[in-house]
């Protein structure tokens, strides 16, 4: 009998876990019992555990292949799964130089050619940069960099955010505090102060605006707030130019050039939070430059990289940068891998695929594909609203079309439980939303199958949900 020592037996543990856990029923075990997920509920015991991807297409542990129609379950994969181009720009750098800091005086090659890249696409007068490992990141940056702007030039009342219900801007404290998802502030407190969140511009649901015309109805939310607050007392304003999370939502036209002339007039800033917009989801570099909003501050992240390596940038403009940076004070602000090498690396090399393929554009067009695909779809019971915003599109489900009461989200769970199983479809729901943010590569045949799959399901799905 062979005797083996605890340190042995963990090695070989851990020997086997790296090496022979590959079975799917292996890794899927091993999930349940040690990976806590983002959003993780013991209601779902179920896991999908994703293990290579070429173009908009994924295969699960399984073996089993899946039609990505949500831009890696996250809004990302812009240029695709499995791009050669991005696995190389990764590697070369990796080789060349993995890491070094951007602290002080410090930097590399590569984050400084993608700042100066990203001066270059950005809408005029944004050309300073800033690098987050995150959304999340971006937007607490954002946020200090509003607040200390305010505090040096003498306004130190200058300290209150406005957020919107229904945004959403990470799950750092600072930018979890002015997203407007309630449970996101639950049992967690207490949170960032002064933080007041606005109603959101939802065209769809009339109600919200007590029988106004919605913009209407925002602005004097607004200065109605601004008055409460006291203007010298607020810092900024933070906005996604379309809701994400929040299910899709475009508002109207004028809302966000009546929005900014408001926040003009009192010396609040405006931050757009492009984490999912920027880099031609919705068919743009920048979808704030096309709404209006002529933001002091753009915070992105998500398509930068394709998802291909964690990386986040804050845009500021010259005024905010000359205050907040250019100065004998420090902007004591920091993260280990702000401006990480490889991280850059893969991002530049993104951009180039974005604009060598002319994606952007191609954006636009899937989401007239979308359009067409779901014309059927948008007239079933179970269908509220299909909104399409170049790729990127919601369809909410109600339970009362009449009503527009909505639907309960279980019924958006079932519909895309069924689409992943029946259809091997993948697709999100936020609340009562379904979403889709597909590969800026997917093809109009992989669109139709798509469309003609929620449709099926949701033709079939009742307005009682089931
Ligand atoms: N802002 C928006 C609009 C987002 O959709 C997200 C994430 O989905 C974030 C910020 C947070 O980004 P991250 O998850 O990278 O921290």
């Amino acid at each position: 009998m062979t005797t083996t020592t605890t340190q042995e037996r963990t090695m070989t543990t851990s020997a086997v876990r790296e090496t022979t856990a590959t079975t799917a029923g292996d890794i899927e075990e091993l999930d349940r019992r040690h990976l806590i997920h983002p959003h993780q509920t013991r209601m779902r015991a179920d896991r999908r555990v994703i293990v290579r991807g070429k173009g908009s297409t994924v295969w699960d542990a399984h073996g089993r292949a899946r039609l990505d129609v949500t831009g890696a379950g996250n809004w990302v994969a812009q240029v695709g799964h499995g791009r050669e181009e991005l696995a190389e720009a990764a590697a070369e750098q990796i080789r060349e130089l993995a890491y070094f800091t951007c602290f002080y005086e410090f930097s590399n090659d590569k984050a400084v050619q993608l700042a100066a890249r990203l001066a270059d696409l950005a809408p005029a007068g944004l050309n300073r940069v800033y690098f987050t490992g995150s959304g999340s990141e971006g937007n607490d940056t954002a946020i200090k960099a509003a607040r200390l702007f305010h505090h040096r030039n003498g306004e130190t009342g200058r300290t209150w955010i406005l957020g919107r219900q229904f945004g959403y801007h990470g799950a750092s404290y600072g930018s979890g505090t002015v997203t407007g998802f309630d449970l996101m502030h639950q049992g967690v407190g207490p949170n960032l102060p002064h933080v007041e969140r606005l109603s959101p511009a939802w065209p769809y649901h009339q109600e919200f605006y007590q029988g106004q015309d919605p913009t209407d109805f925002l602005v004097a939310e607004l200065e109605q707030t601004i008055e409460r607050i006291g203007a010298g007392n607020i810092a900024a304003m933070i906005g996604e130019p379309v809701l994400g999370g929040g299910g899709v939502v475009a508002p109207p036209e004028d809302y966000w050039p009546r929005i900014r002339q408001v926040l003009r007039a009192h010396g609040i800033l405006l931050i757009a939070d492009e984490v999912i917009t920027a880099y031609g989801r919705t068919g743009a570099w920048f979808d704030s430059a096309g709404r209006g909003m002529d933001p002091d501050i753009i915070v992105t992240a998500k398509g930068l990289t394709s998802g291909y390596a964690p990386l986040g940038a804050v845009l500021l403009s010259d005024r905010i940068a000359g205050v907040v940076a250019d100065t004998d004070d420090f902007f004591f602000h920091g993260h280990t891998y702000s401006g990480h090498p490889s991280s850059c690396a893969v991002a530049l090399r993104n951009l180039r695929l974005l604009e060598d393929e002319n994606l952007i554009a191609r954006s636009r067009q899937i989401g007239e594909w979308f359009r067409a695909g779901l014309a059927k779809a948008a007239e079933l019971p179970a269908v509220g609203e299909v909104r399409v915003e170049g790729a990127m599109v919601g369809i909410e489900l109600v339970a009362d079309r009449a009503t527009r009461q909505p639907q309960s989200p279980m019924a958006a769970v079932a519909a895309c439980d069924e689409l992943y199983d029946r259809h091997d479809l993948i697709l999100r729901h936020y609340g009562p939303t379904i979403v889709m943010a597909p590969p800026l590569v997917i093809t109009e045949e992989e669109v139709a199958r798509a469309a003609d799959g929620v449709t099926e399901v949701l033709q079939r799905l009742g307005t009682d949900g089931v």
